[in-house]
């Protein structure tokens, strides 16, 4: 029996064994796994605890001999919990999360066996990094890199089975001290909004002292049967299926979207959450998605730092807790053609240490007109700077969405809602008035009352847009699902830092001039909003990925600190790396399936056709007893032929393309020469055989078995 039939009639089986954990209150279990500062405050000394929070809230560094203290007392709890190991935890351009495990174990040069941990071993580590993308920033003869703590992401245990490893979230850098992760980047440009935000806060309230970027990110994913998955190489290796008929059945009754979660899913949605709730990720929202098989979790927002740190542990916890249940969760964007994608909308704002969401609309003339100019600056960002926004979010992966027929749409634009619209005509209207004590009472927008409208004006075509205000943050909805949100996050933070530090020097200026500060600030919102328009519209990610490195680009990033000239060229060689990659890999299973599996199986059914034509003709039927038969062989040999050639054709291709040296070229020839020319066509003679061929000999999993049975 082949692995498709026995991975069907396993999955009665599985549904029948479904883990469940008992219920227990979140709160009862929130954060157990996790270093939080009220742990701390128990493990460690007055000291240790002093330079711990000073380090977390400020930044400052902590000195080697606190260091081994704190890194005492984190054994000490960790060894409470039953660790036995330890791992620098960092985030590499390769897009999952690292880790080498340590144990605390270790000899005494006399021979005696203790644990240890000592505050070197919690600060900084020197893995052997040759092996992780750096783009050309590290020769290989100096294979060092650093490892290096943050603390400002609190310290965690993952458990594996029965396994417990404690982790530290760190920084990646290379031994000449260039980023190679994705926090590296993400914490300087934390830095620089705070730094720019702060500034125009005190225009307004001189009692801020800092701004943090707040991410709350939706994130989206299907989850199948193990087996089905296991018989799909395709699923195995690429995270999505390169064949597969559309089933009769898809999205279009839309039924699936907020139905009742099939409880095979919510078992293992309670299961994973529980896993999350330990690790002090606040999830909040679960439902069903719009396409069968697809949902949606999503957590209350956090600082940026740490709701990046808490998606990417999320994704492994997720994959890791639905093998338990026999289930595999697919994080690609794309992983079935036919039905929407996932991606992972990124919610931001700004909050203030007065507690104020600078992107909330408030009720006085005075923080209308500072929302105003945060909601103005960010949109002016986006404007500015939505060609490397496109480039953030630029994936193989991504490319299935945005580039295809489904929201949102590459080209990267804001909406704002009817209201806001209105008032930042309003605002228009009125720079060069006269500002008095009249326009004051105008200037009242009483946007909070307005809040519903913009709300319900949210419907369906607004979801289209990839940049959207949603009441009180901004929507990046363009994000991939399976992208590390550090990436995005960085281009948001560093636009809307440079571009309000921009603003604020023009203010001033008009200041000078003898401009009273309300005039100023509404002249440059103006001034901003208007410039919005012309946006980019790339579709493939080797060409979208060229934001990356033009001059704008290399000023933009150096001048506000994040990434260096070098530091930015590293990362654009190792997405295209990624891209091509990505694509030769599709490219190989495509091809390894047609062959092995397609073909034998068409083929086959086609020789149980001419026995049956040879049976009718010897029987001595006449032509129109086999008339159809003969039909069937003559169209699935027309697609055999097509698929063996156009097969072989691609192979030919990825040869003479894999000899480009130069990467940019050679992305590009993948997408064009492979990737465009080879795989629809290929698809769609090999979903055409899917419906023609006998159901027995079909070795892989169908789309409607896959989306359907669970
Ligand atoms: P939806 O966008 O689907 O209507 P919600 O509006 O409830 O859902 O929020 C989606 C996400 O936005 C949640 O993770 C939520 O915590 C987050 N969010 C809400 N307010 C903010 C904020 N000020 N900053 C960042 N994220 C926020
Ligand atoms: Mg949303």
């Amino acid at each position: 029996m082949s692995l498709r039939f026995n991975a069907i009639s396993s999955i009665t089986k599985e549904t029948e064994g479904v883990l469940s954990r008992p219920s227990a209150k979140i709160t009862g279990i929130f954060g157990e796994s996790v270093f939080t500062l009220k742990t701390a405050r128990e493990f460690l000394s007055d000291e240790a605890y002093k330079s711990l929070i000073t380090s977390v809230r400020g930044g400052k560094k902590i000195d080697r001999n606190v260091a081994s203290q704190i890194a005492n007392g984190i054994r000490a709890w960790a060894e409470s919990k039953g660790v036995t190991h330890y791992t620098h935890w960092f985030q590499p351009l390769t897009g999952t999360t690292a880790e080498k495990h340590d144990s605390f174990f270790t000899l005494k040069s006399d021979g005696t066996a203790i644990e240890e941990f000592d505050g070197a071993a919690l600060i900084q580590q020197e893995p052997d990094a040759s092996s992780f993308p750096s783009g050309g920033l590290r020769a290989t003869f100096e294979a060092r890199g650093y490892t290096a703590w943050d603390p400002s992401s609190p310290a965690f245990i993952i458990e594996t089975g029965d396994g417990r490893t404690l982790c530290i979230p760190t920084i990646f850098v290379s031994y000449t001290g260039e980023s190679l992760d994705y926090k590296a980047p993400l914490l300087k440009s934390v830095e620089a909004l705070n730094k720019s935000a702060v500034e125009v806060c005190n225009y307004f309230d001189k009692n801020v002292t800092k701004v943090t970027a707040t991410l709350g990110w939706e994130q989206e994913y299907f989850v199948i049967d193990e087996a089905l998955a296991n018989a799909r190489p395709d699923l195995v290796q690429c995270g999505r299926t390169v064949f597969g008929a559309a089933p009769a059945k898809g999205q279009q009754l839309e039924d699936h979207y907020f139905g009742s979660i099939p409880e095979r899913v919510y078992a293992f949605m309670r299961d994973y959450e529980a896993e999350a709730y330990k690790l002090g990720i606040p999830l909040r929202t679960r439902h069903n998605e719009v396409a069968p098989a697809q949902f949606e979790c999503a957590p209350i927002f956090e600082e940026v730092n740490i709701a990046v740190d808490h998606n990417t542990l999320l994704m492994d916890v997720m994959s890791r807790v639905a093998k338990r249940h026999k289930l595999v969760v697919l994080l690609h964007e794309k992983p079935f053609a036919g039905i929407n994608g996932s991606g992972k909308h990124n919610n931001w704002s700004m909050a203030t240490d007065t507690g104020v969401n600078l992107l909330a609309p408030g009720k006085t003339p005075k923080t209308n007109l500072m929302f105003l100019t945060f909601f103005v600056n960010t949109i002016k960002a986006v404007h500015d700077y939505a060609d490397i926004m496109r480039a953030a979010i630029a994936s193989a992966p991504n490319d299935h969405r945005l580039g295809a027929n489904e929201a949102p749409p590459a080209i990267i634009s804001v909406f704002v809602g009817q209201y806001l619209a209105k008032v930042l005509a309003d605002v228009e209207t009125r720079v060069g008035n006269k500002f008095d004590e009249q326009d004051e009472a105008i200037l009242k927008l009483d946007l909070h009352r307005s809040i519903p409208e913009l709300m319900l004006d949210n419907t369906d075509r607004n979801r289209t847009s990839p940049f959207a205000f949603t009441g009180n943050k901004f929507e990046f909805r363009a994000v991939g699902s399976s992208a590390n949100c550090a990436i995005s996050m960085t281009v948001l933070n560093t636009i809307v830092a440079d571009t309000l530090k921009k603003f604020k020097a023009d203010v001033d200026a008009l200041i000078e001039k003898g401009d009273k500060k309300e005039i100023a600030i509404m002249h440059e919102e103006w001034h901003h909003e208007a410039e919005r328009r012309g946006l980019p519209n790339l579709k493939t990610t080797p060409v979208a990925l060229d934001a990356m490195l033009s001059d704008k680009a290399k000023h933009l990033f150096e001048s506000n600190g994040i990434l260096s000239h070098s530091e930015l060229e590293a990362r654009h060689e190792i997405e295209l790396e990624k891209y091509i990659k990505k694509v030769q890999i599709e490219a190989r299973i495509m091809g390894d399936l047609a062959i092995n599996h397609i073909l034998p199986a068409a083929i086959k059914y086609q020789n149980d056709l001419l026995t049956n034509i040879n049976g009718l003709k010897a029987a001595g039927l006449p032509e129109s007893a086999y008339h159809s038969q003969l039909a069937i062989v003559t169209e699935v040999s027309k697609h055999i032929q097509i698929i063996h050639s156009k097969t072989h054709e691609m192979v030919e291709a990825r040869k003479i393309v894999n000899n480009i040296e130069n990467s940019r070229t050679k992305a590009i020839a993948y997408e064009s020469q492979v990737k465009s020319t080879f795989f629809d066509e290929i698809r769609y003679h090999v979903d055409k055989l899917e419906h023609l061929v006998d159901d027995e000999y079909w070795t892989l999993p169908k789309y409607r078995e896959m989306l359907f049975l669970r």
